[in-house]
């Protein structure tokens, strides 16, 4: 039996930095059989335990082995409805691969890959759903990321009528304008939403609530019971001077204009300051997918500023092994202090510290300590904020018996995500603070599960 993972193959280094073509490729089938056969198909699936889902990891590969790609996906669809969109941008090493019996001596079987490969080939097929047959109960969702989208796929399919309301004019939440293209192709999760809407679910752009309409009106439309999935859109910024010099962006702003404002087209009526030498400050997702779009735009020279080391980046491994070989540099152990400007008042340099890690703090990471005698000045053009984001406060401020916490995160009940009002339901990010598609998938099919619980017809 291989030790090793079947590796994916990827675009090559010097294609990948002037488009936003998908980095990987996927799987052929000879390949995806040589990795499913890997599997042990182990009688106590740790794996199983270790999606935050309980796909049925074994029975999805043994279905593989046996070419039944559509049982396969029909298999995975009973937990997840984004099988693709999660097959390629799920954290698997720090969840179902990091518990597979194989990871204790060589590589994890390559969990995500294959269900990639799964949703992949059956989407070749052009299959269409018929409607749900509906008991017309009645169940409003506020965004359509993840955990909406989670929510609204068990309620359709326990008959549900389910309308999802969007602020913006394309569904998908981060996905669709979060994460790039070269990670998460846009059809990939057009693709996976259409599903959704085949069976019945209305979705409804431009909509905010809590501007367009609130809580109190959807109640009066009928509604029975309602979930929150807004996320956590909120830039935060680290309150340095010249932050708010112009080069500067949040990554959201940054990634927003390029994947939803079509920002990349020189001819874009939105378009975006294009640095040709960017510091992008931060280490998770975000932070990576910013510095290599920035590299995609046509940047010289782009550093990824953060204040830990290597091992601490909160990114996915693979994105920070893919952000290596297109050119990003990493100044790690690394902090601004100030944004300098020029003579006209844009961004010029960055004064930075040098840093070092010390105990252990309350998030289970070394400190990162500033070692004040070592500064350095870095010349750059634009700098994007990659720091992490906060619930956004416009729907808990026209709600005010709705609970929330110091971060403005949602107060819901551990076992059903129901909200201090009653039949309001939340999860996602609007919960957790930014977190992860998969948590976000959980938190919409935990509410779903307790309105199915509370409403269904006897
Ligand atoms: P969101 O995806 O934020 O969706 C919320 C939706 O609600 C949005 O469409 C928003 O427009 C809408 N909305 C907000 N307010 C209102 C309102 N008042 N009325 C109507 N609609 C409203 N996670 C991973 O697992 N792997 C990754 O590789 C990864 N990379 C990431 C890269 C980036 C750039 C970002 C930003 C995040 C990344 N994440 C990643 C995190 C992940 O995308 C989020 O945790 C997840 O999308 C949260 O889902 P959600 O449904 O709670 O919120
Ligand atoms: Fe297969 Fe690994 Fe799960 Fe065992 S733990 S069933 S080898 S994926």
């Amino acid at each position: 039996m291989n030790k090793q993972k079947v590796l994916m193959r990827t675009l090559q280094e010097h294609l990948r930095t002037s488009c936003f073509e998908e980095v990987n490729l996927g799987y052929s089938k000879e390949e995806a059989l040589l990795e499913a056969d890997r599997c042990l198909d182990c009688k106590h699936q740790p794996c199983v335990a270790g999606c935050p889902v309980g796909i049925d990891i074994p029975g999805f590969i043994r279905l593989i082995k046996a070419d039944q790609i559509e049982e396969a996906y029909h298999l995975i669809g009973l937990s997840s409805s984004l099988p693709a969109v999660c097959g390629r941008v799920c954290p698997q090493e720090s969840q179902c691969e990091a518990v597979c019996v194989h990871a204790k001596k060589g590589e994890s079987v390559a969990i995500g890959h294959l269900e990639r490969y799964v949703a992949d080939t059956y989407y070749q097929q052009n299959h269409t759903y018929e409607p749900i047959q509906s008991h017309h109960t009645k169940v409003a969702i506020v965004g359509s990321g993840p955990a909406g989208l989670s929510c609204a796929h068990d309620l359709i399919n326990a008959g549900f009528e389910v309308d999802i309301y969007e602020a913006l004019h394309l569904p998908g939440g981060v996905l669709s304008y979060g994460i790039p293209s070269f990670r998460l192709p846009k059809e990939i999760v057009k693709r996976e939403i259409v599903e959704l809407t085949q069976r019945g679910v209305k979705i409804i752009t431009n909509v905010i609530i809590g501007k367009s309409l609130t809580i109190e009106d959807l109640k009066d439309m009928g509604y029975q019971a309602i979930f929150i999935g807004t996320g956590a859109g909120l830039p935060r910024f680290m309150n340095i001077p010249g932050e708010m010099l112009p080069g500067v962006y949040s990554a959201n702003e940054y990634l927003t204009r390029l994947n939803l404002m079509h920002a990349n087209n020189p001819l874009s009526a939105t378009p975006i300051h294009r640095g040709k030498r960017v510091a992008v400050v931060g280490g998770g997702n975000v932070a990576l997918d910013a510095a290599r779009s920035a590299i995609r735009l046509g940047a010289d020279v782009v550093y990824l500023v953060y204040r830990r080391g290597r091992e601490e980046l909160p990114a996915r491994l693979e994105e920070v092994i893919h952000a290596e070989e297109e050119g990003v540099i990493f100044k790690l152990l690394t902090n601004v202090k100030e944004i300098i400007g020029d003579e006209k008042g844009f961004v010029k340099s960055i004064r930075c510290v040098d840093m070092v890690l010390g105990d252990l703090d309350e998030s289970g990471r070394r400190r990162p300590i500033e070692n004040p005698k070592k500064q350095t000045i870095l010349p750059v053009d634009e700098v994007i904020m990659a720091i992490g984001t906060s619930p956004n406060p416009l729907l808990i401020q026209t709600v005010k018996e709705l609970a929330s916490d110091k971060w403005g995160c949602l107060v819901v009940d551990d076992a059903t995500n129901e909200t201090s009002m009653p039949s309001i339901y939340a999860g996602g990010d609007a919960v957790t603070g930014a977190a992860t598609v998969i948590l976000a998938m959980e938190a919409g099919r935990k509410a779903a599960h307790a309105i199915i619980q509370k409403y269904k017809p006897l």
